[in-house]
């Protein structure tokens, strides 16, 4: 993105008068002149509800059962805490990281919590642990249900452990439950992974998609870490592909598009782990760089850190040295939703607590594993 072209996008983002437009005009400001610091408190959070799951994808940590972190579910109370301090500046928050949202069992009620505050709030899952009423209770803005395949076997192939009839199945009774609800603000979508073993069945998922009523239907480039997954999980048709051609030929696995000492991301946003430990950004998931502890020190310090100014400063000298950002395309700006805080009551959710209680179970198995 051209210097002229994010000015224009930040000059509209601030017409538009969002919530925390003012730190994402200082922010955006200070990285194009350079400075690592000081900031004011980031607009877009990411923050990872668990990062245990019920899933063994083969093309992530915790699938894998690679994960360095220990894993472990956030702590409602800390949450909320943190929340009560950021919302004033905050306007997003994906709760999503490295595992799966709905095996934390108070996801819903963390999500309203931070709807009342104003927060635009998103989230993806495997849809196993879906509960529709919950959904709505919540008042999210968005949910990405997020599919394998078209059938069991390919489904099973990349998101092995879950069932494709049973995502089918959460996702159209959530689609039943909002129609009941059309003071819903939720969004919702679903993208389908694409890679080798699926590839042909991306029209039988866009006609799907478009048969049982989504609103978006979303064809995610799938990402791999290295060049042994690429060659097994890399669709044979390279439109669907983020990586770059000639390299790959040549034996490197790097994106089609490099950034070149510049990445607007670690200005405006951060990425908090369910403990309370703050890392760059989401091509961090096994923690390797520890910005601090946002429960312990707060999201501004943290976010100023000695050890965050350092990061920001490898970026804009050295970025081809940052083991992060080598299989990174940068991706422009964060986006900066305006949203007004829930308003509509429903009923709290009606999930029993026998299965909130089988949840937990699980959860806890997910943890140990
Ligand atoms: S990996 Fe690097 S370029 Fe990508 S978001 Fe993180 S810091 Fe920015």
């Amino acid at each position: 993105m051209s210097l002229i072209s994010k000015t224009r996008t930040v000059f509209r983002i601030a017409r538009a008068n969002p919530k925390g437009w003012r730190s994402y005009v200082w922010n955006t400001g200070m990285a194009q002149m350079r400075k690592t610091w000081p900031l004011m408190a980031p607009v877009y959070l990411s923050i990872e509800p668990t990062n245990a799951c019920n899933a063994q994808c083969p093309v992530c940590e915790t699938g894998k059962n690679e994960m360095a972190r220990k894993k472990g579910l956030l702590d409602p109370d800390a949450y909320r805490d943190f929340i009560d301090q950021v919302a004033p500046t905050t306007n997003s928050i994906l709760l999503y990281f490295m595992g799966e949202t709905f095996l934390h069992k108070h996801a819903y009620d963390m999500i309203r919590y931070t709807r009342d505050k104003g927060i635009y709030v998103e989230t993806c899952t495997n849809g196993d642990f879906v509960d529709a009423k919950g959904i709505i209770y919540s008042d999210i803005n968005k949910i990405s249900f997020q599919l394998g395949g078209m059938t069991e076997e390919t489904h099973q192939r990349y998101r092995a452990g879950t069932s494709l009839a049973k995502e089918h199945a959460k996702l159209i009774e959530l689609i039943e439950e909002r129609r009941k609800h059309p003071e819903s603000n939720v969004q919702i979508e679903v993208g389908f992974i694409v890679m080798r073993h699926n590839e042909h069945e991306v029209p039988a998922f866009l006609k799907w998609a478009e048969e049982i009523g989504v609103d978006v239907a979303n064809i995610i480039d799938p990402c791999v870490r290295n060049m042994f997954e690429a060659y097994a999980y890399l669709p044979k048709d390279k439109t669907y592909w983020y990586y770059d051609d000639e390299a790959f030929e040549a034996g490197i696995l790097q994106p089609r598009v490099l950034p070149q000492n510049e990445c607007m991301w670690i200005w405006n946003s951060l990425q908090i782990n369910w403990n309370g430990e703050a890392v760059p950004c989401c091509r961090d998931p096994n923690g390797k760089h520890i910005l601090g502890n946002v429960f312990e020190d707060g999201l501004l310090s943290v976010f100023n850190s000695k050890k965050a100014r350092d990061f920001r400063k490898q970026v804009l000298t050295k970025q081809g040295d940052v083991d992060l950002c080598k299989l990174c395309s940068g991706y422009g700006l964060p986006t900066m939703q305006k949203e007004k805080p829930a308003e509509f009551s429903v009923i709290r959710h009606t999930t029993s607590s026998e299965e909130l209680d089988e949840i937990e179970e699980i959860a806890k198995q997910a943890v140990q594993r």
